[in-house]
């Protein structure tokens, strides 16, 4: 048995930090602002503050860390499905096995191609690969295929991959091949949880499950995006849970995660529960980013359509930093919209440019970069850079450039109007008098037709 999560320290920090002391409290979030992160102890205390003055200082002080660390820039992608066939049963998921309603479909190259440039269409540059687990169709030859197809055919220039647990040698392919960050999500820490909700198929082993970062690593993958599905247990076990396996690989490897993401459980036609076990209500969802926020300062958090609309461009201020924007949850679902083929409901609807829009009425500045994997600033270069401050330099300047780019080729004309005041807006916050002059000399390159620029 893998000893990574530590249940019973788990439990007795949960059952010490229910008092809340609020000069305790107010004593850990002038620490947070340091964006040193914060101890597995300290989190535990943040999460039993409910409401109030306490709580709205827990959200300024998220709001300034993430200010400090990330700027204004929001990343964005777009999920591709590329098979909905499962040997496993999760109970929360459509896709699981025992799910007759739903139409199975593993795409071909073609139909992959097909999403790929439908998905770029709506301007994005970077993808997600995301699939069932079915052994002999949607394994490691099943994506680097797809990995290599996508590459080709157009303008894809990051594809992450979301898939089941892998040996070593599989990873070192995915490697290979040009992955950009690899997602896997434990859903629950908790391991009794965990044997209900996964109760047959190679997903039933956690341990299998939790050491996959692991040979992730071992195959030289060093971008490594982690979650715990919200809404199978207390969140506050969860995220300490998160925390804690953070600290385990980091200690190991040197290298903490790249991305957080927070999928917070939905309803799915065809799932096998009643009802989501511990629905995790909207203030402890802020709650729960702006802690993440406060604990890990320079991970990336990544929130996908399954929140609505209102609410997502509200936690842009608290911590988020990747979203995903005109999202197809089914194989195929770009092309043609199929009935019956979701993975789950989609909350958010907004296009890609409603999306931008947004952002930018908001003062935030849409990045589509993929710079860094192709900079080789990844795993601990990455942690390096961000943590000096330093990536501010690459990243504004690239959010700029790939911003322009998206503009010139998928923009509306109110689009364009918003989106050059916000470019004029992020010129001027880059400090650096050179990175700000090559940035405009990029910028005429953009608009003389040049592409894909970037420092
Ligand atoms: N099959 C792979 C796996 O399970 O690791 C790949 C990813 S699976 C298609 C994507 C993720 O969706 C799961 O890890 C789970 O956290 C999440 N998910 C499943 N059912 C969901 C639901 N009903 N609502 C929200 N998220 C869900
Ligand atoms: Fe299959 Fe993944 Fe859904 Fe589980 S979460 S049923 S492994 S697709």
């Amino acid at each position: 048995m893998v000893d990574y999560i530590n249940e019973e320290l788990i439990f007795s920090l949960l059952e010490k930090s229910k008092k809340v002391d609020e000069s305790e409290i107010k004593e850990i979030i002038n620490k947070a602002k340091n964006c040193k992160g914060l101890s597995l102890e300290e989190v535990a205390k943040l999460l039993y503050v409910e409401g109030g003055e306490l709580l709205d200082e827990i959200f300024d002080a998220a709001r300034y860390v993430k200010n400090k660390v990330y700027g204004k820039r929001v990343v964005l992608f777009a999920p591709l499905y590329t098979s909905n066939e499962c040997t496993n049963n999760c109970l929360y998921c459509g896709f699981r096995r025992d799910n007759k309603e739903l139409h199975r479909k593993t795409l071909s190259l073609d139909e992959i191609v097909t999403e790929a440039k439908a998905i770029e269409a709506q301007g994005h540059k970077r993808i997600l690969l995301i699939c069932g687990e079915y052994p002999g169709k949607t394994g490691v030859k099943h994506l680097t295929d797809a990995m290599d197809a996508v590459y080709k055919c157009g303008d894809i220039r990051r594809i992450n991959v979301e898939a089941a647990p892998m040996k070593i040698e599989e990873y070192r392919q995915l490697k290979e091949h040009g992955i950009g960050t690899y997602v896997i999500f434990q859903e629950t820490y908790n391991r009794d949880v965990y044997k209900k909700m996964h109760p047959v198929g190679l997903k039933a082993d956690f341990d299998w499950r939790i050491t996959a970062i692991d040979r992730a690593f071992e195959a030289g993958i060093d971008d490594v995006g982690v979650g715990a599905l919200l809404g199978l247990y207390d969140y506050r076990f969860e995220v300490l849970g998160l925390l804690m396996h953070i600290d385990a690989f980091e200690k190991k490897y040197g290298v903490g995660p790249h991305t957080i993401s927070v999928p917070r459980l939905r309803p799915a036609l065809g799932w096998g529960l009643d009802e989501i076990p511990y629905l995790v209500n909207d203030d402890d969802f802020r709650k729960i980013v702006a802690v993440y926020r406060l604990a890990v300062p320079y991970t990336g958090i990544i929130l996908s359509t399954r929140e609505s609309p209102k609410l997502r461009d509200e936690l842009l201020s608290l911590g988020v930093s990747q979203i995903s924007a005109g999202s197809k949850t089914s194989p195929g679902g770009y092309a043609e919209e199929e009935e019956k083929a979701d993975q789950f409901e989609v909350n958010d609807h907004r296009t890609l440019n409603q999306m931008l829009e947004t952002i930018c009425d908001n003062g935030y500045i849409p990045s589509f970069c993929t710079a860094c994997y192709r900079r080789c600033r990844t795993g601990e270069a990455f942690m390096e850079y961000a943590k000096e401050g330093e990536i501010h330099e690459f990243c504004q300047p690239n959010a700029i450039l790939t911003f322009k780019e998206n503009l010139m080729d998928y923009g509306t004309d109110g689009l364009r109007t918003k989106g050059q005041e916000i470019i004029n807006k992020a010129l001027d916050e880059i400090e650096d008098v050179n990175i700000r002059k090559s940035t405009v000399e990029k910028l005429k390159e953009i608009e003389g037709g040049k592409r894909d620029i970037y420092f």
